[in-house]
Order: structure tokens, then sequence, then C-alpha cells
């Protein structure tokens, strides 16, 4: 038996064995493998990383995976939303071609070890405030290239210090995948789309947009202000809210995530991470200074 499900249009495989037999049939036939990795409880941005995907490539996977190894906190590993039926009319309908969506036992069919050293771009931010979750994201991201060997991955700016750190395991790993960077979708009101907004109770779903129009505003100010005196007004403007709670705003380069002060000379990437109730939830806007 192949393991191989038709849903609709989609292929849908749930184990190594069907995957590998399913990506060397479209090997075979010459065809580029597009890849989007993903835990699921998709939405708009994540379609969009897929119309990517099948813009460039003549094959289109997606894999739906909750990967616990890059939860630092197991609570939230329970709280994940989980929709796969859902996902999957998704993706059927965004034209996806495959779908893989194993068991932990398929990804990890012994417990994975490795230490990745990613030195600064692991140490800050995210990687401050969820230790080890980027190891975690190394471990699996690795993992799933190896099963899928796609030409080129799709990522989400959204997560941009994930894709910096999954730029630096391609590097580090010598792999041949692409990375490709896609453009944040956000909802009309500004924020930023995230699985975990489903979880937001309906008033803090109508409060969450100020993350972003803060960042918006900050932004809008470093081409004449400080970082130092806007990450002071950023923090303020938290406070005076109430609703959330800042882990951090920072103003950092775009290539290499090191931390900028005095008035940004070079394209930077403004970051920011809050909770607002039980939701931790986080956005960033690039910009180049205008001189
Ligand atoms: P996740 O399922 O949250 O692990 O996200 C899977 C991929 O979708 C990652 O590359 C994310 O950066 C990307 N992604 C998540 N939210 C968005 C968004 N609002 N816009 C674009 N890409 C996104």
């Amino acid at each position: 038996m192949s393991g191989a499900k038709p849903f609709n249009q989609m292929i849908v495989v749930t184990t190594t064995a069907a995957l590998k037999a399913e990506i060397g049939r479209v090997k075979e036939m010459g065809k580029s493998v597009g890849f989007v990795p993903t835990m699921g409880a998709l939405h708009e941005g994540h379609l969009s990383l897929v119309t990517e995907a099948r813009k460039h490539q003549a094959f289109s996977v997606v894999s739906i995976f909750v990967n616990p190894t890059q939860f630092n906190d197991p609570a939230d590993l329970d709280k994940y939303p989980r929709a796969p039926e859902k996902d999957l009319a998704l993706l059927d309908e965004g034209g996806c071609d495959l779908v893989f969506l194993p068991e932990v036992s398929e990804v990890y069919p012994e417990p994975d070890f490795r230490k990745f050293a990613f030195g600064h771009l692991d140490s800050i931010l995210e990687g401050a405030f969820r230790p080890g979750h980027f190891n975690g994201v190394a471990q699996v991201v690795s993992r799933l290239f190896e099963m899928v060997e796609p030409d080129v991955s799709y990522f989400g700016q959204k997560d941009y210090q994930q894709l910096l750190i999954i730029r630096e395991m391609v590097r580090q790993l010598n792999l041949k995948v692409k990375v490709v960077e896609c453009p944040i979708i956000r909802e009309p009101d500004g924020l930023a789309m995230s699985s975990r907004n489903m979880r937001l109770s309906l008033e803090d779903r109508a409060q969450a947009p100020f993350i972003f129009q803060v960042l918006k505003e900050a932004v809008g100010k470093l081409s004449f202000a400080t970082v130092e005196n806007i990450a002071d007004q950023v923090t303020a403007r938290f406070r005076a809210n109430g609703a959330f709670r800042l882990e951090y705003f920072a103003v950092c380069d775009q290539e290499n995530l090191e931390f900028l002060t005095g008035r940004p000379s070079k394209p930077f990437v403004a970051c920011i991470a809050a909770w607002l109730g039980q939701v931790r939830l986080i956005d960033n806007l690039k910009a180049i200074p205008k001189r």
C-alpha cells in the first residue's frame, strides 16, 4: 500500500515512506518541488506562501506538523490550535499538490538530541524569551527538508528571526534548498494574521491591532528620532494601554539582527512581542532609513 490518499485534487500522506515515494515520482518527472512547512490552523498568510510555491514550482508540498521540540512551554503546545479538516479543505482550494500530515513518531522515530549553534541570532528576541525554541525549529525543518527534498522553501517575514535562523541552518548544513521570504499578510485592521489570533477573546481581538499601530508609528518616527527615544515611547504607550504586557520592542539590522542604536542608518526591522490575555503575539516591520 502506498499510504497516499487523494483529497479531491490533492494527495495526503501521513508517513515518511509514502511521502518519499510521492516525491521520488515527482522528481523522476523532472518537476521542481516548492515546500511550505506549517503548524496548521491555516489562514491567508499560510496560503500566500502556497500561492508563491505554485507560481514558481511545478509541485507544491505543505507539511502540517505541530512540532513538540520547539515549544519550551508544554501548556503552549497543548493550547496550540488544531484544525486538520479545515486545513485540508483550504489547501485543496488553494491548489496545493501534496500535504504531509505526520504523527510525532514519523518525524522523530528517535529523539533528536542535536544542538545547533546560532550564536547571537538564537540568544535575542524570541530566542531570549523562548529558550530552545529555535533549536527545535532547526531540528524539525532540517528533518522536513531531508524528507521533502525541496528545491525552494517558502517562509513568512511574520517570523523574521526564524527566517534568518533557517537561512543560517541551510548554510551550516550546506543544504541545496533555496529559502524565500514572503511578506506578512494582515487583517484589514492591520493585525498580522496568526493561528494564535483565533484564541483571542472578542474583546482582546478588538484591541489587537494596537500592536501594529504602535509599530507603524514607531518606524515612521525612526527617520528623525533615536531608537532609544522610540523604545521609551513604545514602552510608555503599552504601559498606558493596560491590556497588553510588552515583552520586547527592538530595532535591529535586517541582515543579522544586530541591535541598532541612535538614528538607524541601515535597513532595519522593528520587532515586537506582547501578551494580550493568554495569547502571545509577535509582529515586525522593515524599513530603509530616509537620509
Ligand atoms: P506557522 O504555522 O505559524 O509555523 O507558520 C508557517 C509559515 O507561515 C511560517 O513561515 C510563517 O512565517 C508563515 N506565516 C505565518 N503567519 C503569516 C502571515 N500573517 N503572513 C505571511 N506568512 C505567515
